[in-house]
């Protein structure tokens, strides 16, 4: 089954750790919202390039979110996302590498 999935323009309320965005996902309604932050973040170079691939990673996250719900209740969401961004960081980096 999959996600209703919607999108939101929201801040961003962690100083330490700036993204550009993210998804909050809840399986008990199986909706997934892709939040764009509304502070561009500074490492974060302005460009389409930069835009697309977020996209994509976050795409990306929506699909594993059941991946990460079913072994949430075994493993540290620390340890579920790590193992996730093993998956997407090198199709992130196949489709959008740095020149
Ligand atoms: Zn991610």
């Amino acid at each position: 089954m999959g996600y209703s999935l919607s999108f939101k323009h929201k801040e961003w309320d962690d100083d330490e750790d700036q993204v550009l965005a993210w998804v909050q996902s809840d399986p008990e309604s199986g909706a997934a919202t892709v939040c764009l932050n509304t502070d561009w973040p500074k490492h974060v170079p302005r460009t389409a390039k930069a835009l697309e691939s977020t996209a994509m990673h976050e795409m990306a996250e929506v699909l594993l979110c059941q991946v990460r719900e079913l072994l949430l209740p075994y493993y540290s969401d620390k340890l579920i996302n790590t193992h996730i961004h093993k998956v997407i960081r090198p199709l992130e980096n196949l489709l959008f590498p740095v020149a």
